[in-house]
């Protein structure tokens, strides 16, 4: 253990600048929950002012000073420390070596980014949509070449939000599930059992409040150290000792708001779960965002959509809703919760082919990355991947390559993680059933304490000390895998559609 006060000045540093970013997230919370419509542009004036003290504080010249004094002396840092300096490393390179102006004209083009989208999926005119992708994918190589990256761009930006992670391997993974799944929801898709998830109609919002927040609690979410909100799409923020989540709701779509908050939930849980005197710090940060969404989607899916979470809840279901729900069998509700239809809509997918969704997404930008494919031609692309994955072809551009926010502030490489994270959530919950046969019995008593615990200790209290593949390996045994989902949802859907 090493105890020089340059590392300590350097974890202070670290902390503060968290704090900064922490007061951002907050802004953005209140943002999309509480800011009354005239103050958004004083709110902008208050973010981009934030925003300079925070990269100041992240830039400051001490830190690359003190970075410098510790990598000379890594032989003498214990592992734990060496994270929080490798981790700090790369914090720092991206705080410094991208030049003010492109900064500067990169936050430009994103805002004008998102409102040219906006426009031009209102309009379904990708042609108006087309420069503006031009312009950040050029932007995005040049912010790679900044960081030494030339020639591995789409790595970059996939090492942005999972850290370790690359193309090729994604790939390799990506493949092996497509081969598997293509089949899968064409078998779903032809069976003769028909889930009606429109039998669920009129729950007041008040009463699905209770409900949700009444499981919420149960899972684990600590309402002393968090809160949930309304906002118009769902997301989770904060950390430590103080999370925010929202969920939206629909009086015809009940289980829209359960499974949304369920799955904020989740990463609620992962951001409780990191150590309060080490945030800001490779200690105290999630791993990136597939492991994130292996939190979210292990609670949503795994878990929520299990007969024995719903041998728990079904009664007070049924009694807080008795007239709604008077006509519907357990089967039909619970086959209601675990509808599956191919749909050219991303985020109204269920867990079966959203994955192909991603999939599209991932070799879509490999190739404009590549210089495979051209902006102009990415239309057709999208039209021939849908109907080659999901079976379908979108009509318009509008359910096709403009239905997505992310590429318009120049977001590649996000969407992967959303299919890496399903993958790890599948892997872990096999750890965990070989670990503890009886943990749906668990869920029928309402119990999620042991799974809850063994979350904390093996994900969450790991901070960033791995990275996803590391992190993967350490704690089920083996690679990360796309077979263990491939199983999980035979195991789930193949009885049930009876396939
Ligand atoms: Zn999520």
């Amino acid at each position: 253990m090493f105890s020089g006060t340059a590392y300590t000045q350097l974890t202070e540093s670290l902390r503060r600048v968290h704090a900064l970013g922490s007061v951002g997230e907050l802004l953005s919370w209140d943002e999309q929950v509480n800011l009354p419509p005239g103050a958004a542009e004083q709110r902008a004036a208050q973010q981009a002012a934030l925003a300079g003290a925070i990269h100041a504080a992240a830039s400051d010249a001490r830190i690359g000073g003190w970075l410098a004094e510790l990598e000379k002396a890594l032989a003498s840092l214990d592992d734990d420390q060496r994270a929080v300096v490798r981790n700090a490393r790369r914090d720092y390179d991206r705080a410094t070596k991208l030049p003010a102006d492109f900064v500067r004209e990169k936050a430009a083009q994103g805002s004008r980014g998102y409102h040219a989208w906006a426009k031009a999926k209102a309009a379904d005119n990708f042609a108006d949509y087309a420069p503006v992708l031009e312009r950040n994918l050029a932007l995005s190589k040049r912010e790679a070449g900044y960081l030494g990256w030339e020639g591995r761009e789409y790595d970059y930006m996939i090492d942005r939000h999972d850290p370790g992670m690359n193309a090729a391997a994604i790939g390799r993974l990506f493949d092996e599930l497509k081969r598997e799944l293509v089949p899968l929801g064409r078998s779903i898709a032809q069976s003769p059992v028909r889930p009606r998830p429109e039998i669920l109609r009129g729950f007041p919002v008040e009463g699905q409040r209770t409900f949700l927040r009444e499981v919420t609690a149960r899972l684990g979410f600590d309402y002393d150290r968090g809160r949930i909100d309304v906002s118009l799409h769902p997301f989770c923020t904060g950390t430590g000792s103080d999370v925010r989540m929202t969920t939206r709701f629909k009086e015809d779509e009940p289980l829209d708001s359960l499974f949304s908050a369920i799955h904020e939930t989740g990463h609620g849980l992962y951001e409780q779960g990191l150590s309060p005197p080490d945030l800001g710090t490779a200690l105290g940060i999630h791993a990136g965002m597939a492991v994130h969404e292996s939190q979210s989607r292990l609670w949503e899916n795994q878990v929520a959509r299990s007969r024995g979470f719903w041998r728990c809840f079904e009664p007070r279901f049924r009694g807080m809703f008795p007239t709604q729900v008077a006509g519907v069998s357990s089967e039909d509700l619970h086959l209601a919760i675990n509808a599956v239809a191919p749909t050219l809509i991303r985020v109204d997918a269920d867990e079966v082919t959203y994955n192909l969704h991603i999939i599209l997404r991932f070799e879509l930008e490999k190739k404009l990355f590549a210089g495979e494919l051209r902006v102009d031609r990415l239309p057709s692309a999208w039209r021939d991947s849908a109907q080659a994955l999901l079976g379908l072809t979108p009509p318009t551009d509008r359910e096709g390559v403009l239905q997505d926010v992310h590429w318009s502030d120049g977001s590649f490489g996000y969407f992967p993680s959303y299919c890496l994270g399903n993958m790890l959530a599948a892997q872990l919950w096999y750890r965990i059933l070989q670990l503890r046969p009886s943990l749906e019995e668990d869920f029928t008593r309402g119990d999620f304490t042991w799974l809850l615990a063994w979350l904390r200790e093996n994900i969450h209290a790991q901070g960033r000390r791995f990275d996803l593949l590391t992190l993967t390996r350490r704690v089920t045994g083996e690679e990360l895998s796309p077979r263990h989902l491939v199983r999980y949802l035979r195991e789930r859907y193949g009885p049930l559609y009876r396939i």
